[in-house]
């Protein structure tokens, strides 16, 4: 397995009634299993944790995520250990992300709900791993966000990209590339984020703003429309979504380009961050790819 972060990233143009110029960012292309954000949000922890001459990274999250099983292959890819700290007791069948964390070699504790909200690292660990945060959430993770737009790319009028722990908003903030920043939470009344956003912003040059209206019910929910929605995305333009992040992300993109949401002439850049894994959790024959 080579580095993705070297492959060269691909762009698409699309077609959304009321946008002048549409295209999309494909980093979901960089590596079929790991989503292509989360290269980008660990590049500085994996810097970190070998300069630091630690063992390999801790970090934190649910039996589906994205980020856990991202860090299990980066680890593995730079030869350092990887423990997940894993929300809710062990099941008795172990998630398709969570089998792929195990063959990226990554150790597995589960803890209870409980515990697993009080974030503490286990003793044993404490010295010899780089800690990171749940979702990669923080100041490293918007560093490596930043890389996502090259210098080399042209000029948009507006960026826009799916919001969890708001950190690769951050980052395309703190990027400069584009006057408008966009980003589309997946969670439901998350308002948080704008604050956690802040936090690791750190330029004022930069308009942003999340938007709250297209969670579909809440984190991971996945109701009749949005798989129709994903079908017909995949069908029209070739392009796979996620369940979590990603198909909501365009379908806002395109609700909000209908409505006039856009002015006239801009040029909008849909960062397509990955996360097809998440859709192995999905019934067989639910989407069409
Ligand atoms: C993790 C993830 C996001 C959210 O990134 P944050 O930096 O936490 O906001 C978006 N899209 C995909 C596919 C992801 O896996």
């Amino acid at each position: 397995m080579t580095d993705p972060a070297f492959e060269p990233i691909s762009i698409q143009s699309l077609y959304f009634t009321g946008i002048s110029h549409c295209d999309v960012l494909r980093l979901d292309q960089v590596h079929p299993v790991i989503s292509g954000n989360k290269w980008f949000k660990l590049k500085y922890h994996l810097q970190n944790a070998i300069e630091e001459k630690k063992k390999g990274i801790i970090t934190f999250g649910g039996a589906y995520s994205n980020h856990l099983v991202a860090t299990a292959a980066a680890c593995k890819l730079h030869n350092l250990q990887s423990i997940g700290l894993v929300r809710g007791e062990e099941p008795e069948d172990y998630s398709h992300t969570l089998r792929n964390c195990i063959e990226f070699g990554m150790q597995l504790i589960f803890l209870s709900r409980q515990k697993y909200s009080a974030k503490e690292i286990p003793e044993d660990y404490l010295n010899d791993f780089h800690i990171v945060n749940e979702g990669g959430y923080g100041v490293a993770g918007a560093m490596g966000a930043s890389e996502i737009i090259s210098g080399e790319m042209p000029c948009y009028t507006h960026i826009v990209c799916a919001v969890g722990t708001g950190t690769m908003l951050a980052g395309l903030i703190n990027g400069m590339k584009c006057p408008n920043v966009i980003g589309v939470s997946v969670l439901k009344g998350n308002y948080e984020v704008e604050k956690n956003v802040k936090d690791i912003v750190v330029t004022d040059k930069i308009n942003w703003s999340v938007i709250h209206d297209y969670h579909f019910g809440g984190y991971a929910k996945h109701p009749k429309q949005l798989i129709d929605y994903m079908n017909d995305l995949y069908s029209a333009t070739g392009i796979p979504t996620d369940i979590v992040y990603t198909s909501k992300l365009f379908y806002a993109v395109e609700d909000l380009a209908r409505k006039g949401f856009f002015p006239d002439k801009s040029k909008v850049l849909i960062i397509h961050s990955g996360g097809i894994q998440g859709n192995y959790s999905l019934e067989k024959g639910t989407l069409i790819y």
